[in-house]
């Protein structure tokens, strides 16, 4: 049976978020299960872009120093690896990104390495989906003796979710990404993409950061929700089984893990599940905003329904007022739907990945329903 630790921790204290990281691995077989001393521990991060660890769209600089504070305290090398969303000709903004979140400082007042996904090489694994025949993946994740996934609590726009199983996305370096994104247009297929790169790569732990978690249009166009908890567990499909059940989503409801479920990434069924730590059972969070874009079992099983909220569904737009014409949108968007003069785009192309959403650093790329009758309905219906 797989394990799921739930902490309450109120803030990112350092000694708090320690002890309570401490805690949770005791109840899962102790350190020394995972690491020994002279292992070089890489810890993936979720480094969306170059957001600000309070705006709770990345993992918390104060949670990577805890558990770079740990493992250096046991012996280890620690790096601190990622590679971030969005293009600013051609170039993907990680070194950017890590100085924003806090990362670089951390690493210096800490000894860790920085570990820039974009420029440390790819080492290549044959996806078990069969998407393609080699898939390119960061070397530091192949180059180090253990790796532990430090992924945020957060809502996604497309992805409804992103947690421990889609916090791997950012080991496919650069631009490589928007390759994937397009192959994955349809998110089975995408969630295939993301169960290749953990049966590919090796994450021995997951200890997610929900303390300051994102809700609403994540993953950085949200608002930030003090959740207040930490999750750990050896199985990402489970420890993001308890997480959705906090704001009330379904694995089924949540296609990526879905996926997860079939490949059998790891456990999905709750009743399978051991609750441990500051929770036996699975908490809630009140009040906790969902994308607009959600679509629950109720209206994924009724095909009218379906059929309408599909029609109407909100869409991304440029709001031009807003907009500074940076152009990583334009540069971002896999199937280049976005015009680059008017901002323009164009719902014939696109795959609606919500990459310009995602990336766009002032939130000028919002979710409009097509009309205003149709915001008024969805509203209506949707409660
Ligand atoms: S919408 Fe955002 S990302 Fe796109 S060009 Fe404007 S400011 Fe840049
Ligand atoms: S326009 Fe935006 S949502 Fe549509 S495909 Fe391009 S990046 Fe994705």
């Amino acid at each position: 049976m797989s394990k799921v630790i739930i902490q309450e921790c109120k803030d990112y204290n350092l000694e708090a978020v320690t002890n309570k990281i401490n805690d949770g691995i005791e109840r899962i077989g102790r350190w020394d299960k995972f690491i020994k001393p002279g292992d070089t521990v890489l810890l993936k991060v979720n480094l969306i872009g170059p957001k600000a660890s309070n705006t709770a769209s990345v993992t918390h600089s104060e949670f990577v120093r805890a558990v770079t504070r740990i493992l250096k305290a046991h012996g280890c090398n620690v790096w601190i690896g990622d590679s971030s969303g969005g293009a600013i000709a051609g170039i993907a903004p990680t070194a950017q990104a890590m100085k924003v979140a806090g990362y670089e400082k951390v690493a210096e007042e800490e000894g860790a390495v920085i570990k820039n996904f974009d420029r440390e090489g790819v080492t290549g694994i044959i996806p078990e989906s069969g998407c393609e025949d080699v898939m390119y993946l960061a070397r530091p994740l192949f180059d180090a003796d253990v790796v532990i996934n430090l992924p945020k609590l957060k809502t996604h726009s497309a992805a409804y979710y992103t947690g421990a199983v889609k916090n791997v996305f950012g080991c496919i370096p650069g631009l490589a990404k928007a390759k994937y994104h397009k192959i994955g247009a349809e998110p089975e297929v995408f969630g295939n993409i993301i169960s290749d790169i953990h049966r590919g790569a090796r994450f021995s732990l997951h200890i997610m950061d929900g303390i300051l978690a994102m809700q609403g249009e994540g993953p950085t166009a949200g608002t930030p929700y003090e959740a207040n908890k930490i999750l750990i567990s050896t199985d990402p499909l489970a420890l993001d089984t308890a997480a959705i059940k906090m704001f009330g989503m379904e694995i089924g409801e949540v296609p990526i893990l879905k996926v997860a479920v079939e490949r059998k990434l790891g456990e999905g069924r709750l009743e399978n599940i051991v609750l441990e730590g500051d929770y036996t059972s699975v908490p809630t969070l009140e009040g906790f905003k969902l994308p607009k874009r959600f679509r629950s079992s109720k209206e994924r099983n009724n095909k009218v329904i379906g059929k309408v909220i599909d029609f109407l569904k909100a869409r991304p737009k440029v709001n031009i007022k807003k907009c500074k014409s940076c152009n990583i949108c334009v540069e971002s968007c896999p199937v280049k739907a976005i015009n680059r003069e008017t901002k323009a785009i164009d719902y014939e192309k696109c795959i609606e990945c919500m990459c310009c959403h995602e990336l766009c650093l002032v939130q000028a790329v919002e979710l409009k329903n097509v009309n205003t009758a149709a915001g008024i309905l969805m509203k209506l219906y949707k409660g």
